[in-house]
């Protein structure tokens, strides 16, 4: 092609992803509305919205004319004519026409419409610990990832292909790898943890905390954090998420527990650092599938970093315990900071998933890891799912769900058919330990700046690593870029080790 013939593509491949990218900003509203108070009677009406939407942004991305673009842009002697920017966005945009072409329009339109009201179904089915309304939604929603992974073709387990959607470049043989590596550790440390004589005093924890005092804590954090309130805004919901229209309006929700102040705090600088990422990605890539985070496990580690790295450290509330007295001082004036530190890192097994501590996380996504890893390649029936829950459970954590409710009912991602989504929490962990190993080489002074209440130069770190990027680079290719190591639990595992000895004075 010549010259002006490339320039000419460019152009009008970057106007059709700028059109996508507004569908897509309609369709995040309206997840985002659905999810904050949206009346139940509009669902099923809602659901068929969502439906056509769906469908013309996957006609756009699967059309003739995208597929000229691709082609004509992937050309290597085009190349050098076009911007890393549009080169990536070529790459990526192919690897999604390839993998949705191979679907059909109306078997992509059923699952969609599925998957709204098999969310619904999973909102009642779960108060009322019911599995049996649910299983034959979630038999449908398996059967048709299923049919999905065999559609887009795989080398060696049907699972890989599926994990691929949310972690690009890992599959089933790395994350085997990795989270042998860490179950060992983490079965270990918590026996030394339980059999500890040093437990922490958590009675402060279980006391009465405002709402009102529990959201200005929230706010506060979020704003100390560099959370743009002129780019986003805080509500309540059920299940707390961030989402991202585009960078100038990303939105966070929370809830509030009257009895325990952690559930909204950590919950709060969670979804807050989930909000960093997508606000902080680079203005160039707006219009463009690559303005967004790369992958759910990076995501998860930008969430995790926050909330753990920084929420639950020593020189955090060195520094901000002092605001959280002001907030509650009858509950917390005679609680002295060791006290307090010690009390918000207990760990210990648990039943719920977003309820675990720092130390018992991965347990919990390892079993959902098993359990996707046997439903998609035939090996477990969704029957058998309450009692396979149950016996992982005791397997892994030493507990036993008391019913389907607080067990198999739990998250709300199989019911949207997220399979290969869980790995990512526990990807995140392991890539926000290599991170923050990085960080404290590059920024030694990190904790005194802490310390002194200046959470800028963390988040700047990760601006200037990761959040500027969105989605350039594959998750292990900006692992490397950033810490010029592949993917390796061993960070992670040093640091629970001397975290848990230190809180629980383990002397080893
Ligand atoms: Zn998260």
């Amino acid at each position: 092609m010549s010259e002006t013939d490339v320039q000419t593509t460019a152009k009008a491949f970057r106007a059709h992803l700028e059109k996508m990218a507004h569908y897509n900003e309609a369709l995040a509203l309206i997840a985002w509305d659905l999810r904050t108070g949206a009346p139940k009677k509009g669902v099923e009406q809602r659901a068929k919205v969502i439906g056509t939407l769906s469908s013309e942004l996957f006609a756009m991305q699967t059309s003739d004319e995208m597929e000229r673009y691709l082609d004509a842009l992937s050309q290597t002697d085009t190349h050098g004519q076009i911007d890393a920017v549009l080169r990536r966005s070529v790459e990526k945009s192919k690897k999604e026409f390839d993998k949705y072409r191979k679907i059909p329009k109306d078997m992509y339109r059923e699952y969609v419409e599925l998957q709204s009201i098999a969310e619904s179904v999973w909102e009642e089915a779960k108060p009322a610990a019911d599995f049996k309304k649910f299983q034959p939604y979630l038999e449908k929603l398996v059967r048709f990832n299923i049919e999905f992974a065999e559609l887009w073709g795989y080398e060696d387990n049907r699972y890989d292909v599926l994990l691929d959607q949310y972690e690009p470049g890992v599959p089933v043989a790395k994350i085997d790898e990795v989270f042998s590596q860490l179950r060992a550790h983490i079965v270990d440390l918590l026996k030394e943890v339980q059999a500890s004589p040093h437990q922490p005093d958590t009675s402060f924890i279980k006391q009465a905390f405002s709402v009102e005092g529990q959201k200005a804590i929230g706010r506060f954090i979020l704003e100390k954090m560099g959370y743009d309130f002129t780019a986003g805004r805080l509500d309540v919901t059920l299940h707390p998420f961030a989402i991202s229209l585009n960078p100038g309006d990303v939105r966070v929700t929370t809830k509030y527990d009257a009895n325990d102040f952690r559930t909204s705090l950590f919950g709060t600088m969670h979804e807050g650092g989930h909000a960093l990422y997508e606000q902080n990605i680079s203005k160039d890539l707006i219009g463009t599938p690559l303005c967004t985070g790369t992958s759910m496990g990076i995501h998860e580690s930008q969430s995790l970093f926050w909330e753990n790295f920084i929420g639950r450290h020593p020189s955090f509330w060195s520094c901000y315990y002092d605001k959280l007295i002001e907030q509650f001082p009858e509950q917390l004036r005679n609680v002295d900071l060791d006290t307090f530190y010690r009390g918000i890192n207990v760990a210990g097994p648990s039943l719920i998933r977003i309820e675990a501590d720092e130390l018992t996380y991965a347990l919990h996504i390892m079993i959902r890891y098993e359990i996707e890893k046997g439903l998609i390649n035939e090996q477990m029936k969704v029957a058998d799912l309450p009692e396979i829950w149950n016996a992982k459970m005791q397997e892994y954590l030493g507990v036993v769900p008391s019913h389907d409710g607080e067990g198999v009912l739990q998250d709300v991602h199989w019911s949207s058919g997220s399979f290969g989504y869980f790995p990512s929490y526990a990807l995140g962990y392991i890539y926000a330990a290599q991170f923050r190993n990085k960080l404290q080489h590059d920024l030694p002074d990190y904790s005194k700046s802490m310390a002194a209440g200046d959470l800028s130069p963390v988040r700047i770190w990760l601006t200037e690593n990761i959040h500027r990027h969105g989605a350039m680079y594959d998750p292990r290719d900006l692992l490397q870029r950033v810490t010029g190591e592949d993917l390796d639990a061993r960070h992670l595992v040093e640091y629970l080790e001397q975290k848990y000895k230190d809180v629980y004075k383990i002397s080893s």
